[in-house]
């Protein structure tokens, strides 16, 4: 099976990891998977995934590491796989927490 994007370096972390094929397949199969949930989830759209990515990397870690959790009452950072749109605000952020798994979202402003 041929990956591209994270899915390769995923399987490339893993047969440094000394994987075998079939493992490596599994997981990523299963990650896979559970990317398509999430795009159901929520929709990143184009246009602010763009602006996001122009953006320096520290700045993108300290939005995704300042987020307030409503569930745990404090800072946390979302979990990969979060969502990024456009708002009349700026860009939001949503995902998850990763303390309590709860909904969480972020305003970029
Ligand atoms: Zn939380």
């Amino acid at each position: 099976m041929k990956y591209t994007g994270k899915y390769k370096e995923m399987a490339e972390q893993f047969r440094k990891d000394g994987a075998d094929e079939y493992t490596i397949e599994k997981f990523i199969r299963e990650e896979m998977e559970r990317d398509e949930f999430r795009k159901g989830e929520g929709t990143t759209d184009l246009e602010a995934y763009k602006i996001w990515k122009g953006w320096p990397e520290e700045r993108r870690q300290m939005y995704l590491h300042n987020a307030f959790c409503g569930s745990c009452g404090g800072v946390t950072s979302f979990t990969d796989g979060y969502n990024i749109r456009k708002d009349r605000w700026g860009l939001i952020v949503e995902g998850t927490c990763a303390k309590c798994g709860g909904r969480i979202r972020r305003i970029c402003d």
